[in-house]
């Protein structure tokens, strides 16, 4: 993703901030305009408290490319890695990578914390982006 784009998403990458509906009290991550349950457009930031647990998870062991540079790009020194939709205590489920657990540690229904981690570096003095992960 580029840097514009990151700088817009600090609050959600780095407090895993989302919405919630002030109508029906649904909760949307990433943060949405518009409630997908009542129709309702008002609402307020909410802050996740960053823990979840494992929906499904893969083991991914080649690099990805990405020309675009849109998605996460994982450095080649972490892989393989495990990629996984957690599910929030909250309600909403999101993708992320699974971090300082190793691969055979990890299971379906495995109880997950957010971490704060370097995301991206782009060359010897390039951009560092962060965000969260889960381990
Ligand atoms: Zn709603």
């Amino acid at each position: 993703m580029t840097v514009p784009k990151t700088w817009r998403r600090i609050p959600e990458l780095y407090n895993l901030q989302g919405t919630k509906c002030k109508s029906c009290s649904a909760l949307f991550f990433p943060g949405r305009e518009v409630c997908v349950k009542c129709g309702s457009i008002s609402l307020e930031p909410y802050r996740f408290q960053g823990k979840g647990r494992v929906v499904t998870f893969t083991i991914i062991r080649s690099q990805i490319s990405d020309p675009e540079g849109e998605n996460i790009d994982i450095p080649a020194r972490e892989i393989p890695y495990v990629l996984a939709i957690v599910e929030l205590a909250e309600g909403p489920m999101l993708t992320c990578q699974i971090v300082d657990t190793p691969e055979k540690d990890v299971f379906i229904g495995k109880q997950v914390d957010m971490v704060f981690r370097k995301i991206v570096e782009k060359g010897k003095r390039g951009v560092i982006q962060y965000g969260y992960k889960f381990r």
